[in-house]
């Protein structure tokens, strides 16, 4: 061991507990669910992206024991070098049905997708534009790329700030690069507010730039069957690129894009993640097509995470609390200061409910919040139990 690299790791680690940066995961004892066993303790927990109740439903766990019988629990090999799965094809094919794309290529997590599609698709010729508050795999997917992006050099819009975003493509016009790729979260991941897609599709196609739209928190959630951002505005065929994750509405693992066939061919032949790591057990593409069967043809989970969607929003509201524009399950609870929101979620989880604080530099300094995140696997009575612990906490803070 290197002493000089332990005294390093450790000085970095005392720096991050002097910021109040420093994490230390919750031990879970139970599946996922609405309510959960976490840290010994049975909690409400509205810090899930479950939103479907999936990751646990009889029908997907089902389809992943079936799938361990029929095909052992491995991949074996990269896709293009061991040879792709009938179970993995079936997948994608099912998910550009799914998508009203021509093509779907499935990654091992939403993150790996962003980091194999974007410096893949980008050159040095090019420039990417994309919102200031977009998720951290779509900025290292970015950072991989030669294409120029700084936010110092003017290539990040403020939040849905459609006049800057035009500003942008203006600037990159008379710059001449020979791509322009602007790039949005489709549902922003700490607010829960919708990227303005049609007004971007508009710029983008008066300006000739390409749009990439990241749905990790919208498909399951908006659109037909939770088709996702672009079928809730009725964009299709008018975004190039579609992200979605496996991980999330869905309940198991993956990411996927979603566009043309050109592009899948592509990124099959380019996607460094793609190319160089082993694909999805198979049990995972099959409780995939099992939990992708559900959303579309069972509209009741749906249903009921919008239910209780607007239910958790309308009583947070009517007490008082401010969820800032939210527009989706997705419910950031305003507190403002940082340690105070800290300690609302250390106090929240002694009354049984488990709601994360998002500080700086999630979000900005001084703009600290209970992110919390209602779901299909809620009953009424977590939702209440949850909603009178809100009330008790912050009556006891001040
Ligand atoms: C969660 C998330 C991802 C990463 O997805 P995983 O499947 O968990 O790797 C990517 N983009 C956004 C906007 C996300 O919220």
């Amino acid at each position: 061991m290197n002493s000089g690299f332990e005294t390093w790791l450790s000085d970095q680690l005392q720096t991050l507990k002097d910021q109040n940066l420093y994490k230390v995961p919750k031990i879970l004892e139970s599946p996922a669910g609405g309510r959960v066993k976490m840290n010994g303790k049975e909690v409400v927990n509205l810090s899930s992206n479950n939103y479907l109740g999936l990751a646990n439903h009889p029908k997907v766990r089902q389809a992943a024991l079936e799938a361990i019988d029929r095909w052992g629990v491995g991949a074996g090999a990269v896709r293009w070098i061991g040879g792709t799965m009938t179970v993995h094809q079936e997948l994608e094919e099912k998910l550009a049905a799914f998508k009203h794309t021509d093509a779907v290529l499935v990654f091992t997590g939403g993150f790996t997708a962003n980091s194999g599609c974007i410096p893949a698709v980008l050159t040095d010729k090019d420039v990417v534009i994309s919102d200031e508050l977009n998720h951290a795999s779509i900025i290292d997917g970015v950072r991989l790329s030669a294409a120029e992006y700084k936010k110092s050099a003017g290539w990040v819009y403020g939040h849905k700030d459609m006049n800057q975003l035009e500003e942008c493509l203006k600037r990159a016009n008379e710059r001449g690069f020979q791509k322009k790729l602007i790039i949005t979260d489709g549902v922003f991941s700490m607010d829960g507010d919708i990227a303005p897609m049609p007004e971007i599709v508009k710029l983008a196609e008066q300006y000739d730039a390409c749009t990439m739209i990241d749905d990790a928190h919208g498909s399951g959630v908006l659109g037909k069957n939770g088709a996702g951002t672009v079928s809730h505005f009725d964009l299709y065929g008018r975004v190039d690129i579609q992200l979605g994750t496996l991980s999330k509405a869905l309940g198991v693992m993956g990411g996927y894009i979603a566009g043309s066939k050109n592009l899948k061919d592509y990124l099959i032949n380019r996607g460094r993640p793609y190319l160089f790591s082993t694909g999805h057990p198979p049990m995972v593409a099959a409780a995939l097509i099992a939990a992708l069967e559900i959303m579309q043809n069972d509209p009741e989970p749906m249903r009921k995470l919008w239910e209780n969607t607007n239910w958790w929003k309308k009583n947070l509201a009517e007490a008082g609390f401010d969820t800032m524009g939210s527009e989706t399950p997705i419910t950031p609870v305003y507190v403002g200061d940082e340690g105070k929101a800290q300690q609302m979620e250390r106090m929240l989880f002694e009354e049984g409910v488990y709601a994360l604080a998002i500080v700086f530099p999630t979000v900005g300094r001084g703009k600290a919040r209970l992110r919390t995140m209602p779901n299909a696997a809620h009953t009424q009575e977590d939702l209440e139990f949850a909603l009178d612990a809100f009330k008790r906490v912050r009556d006891k803070l001040g």
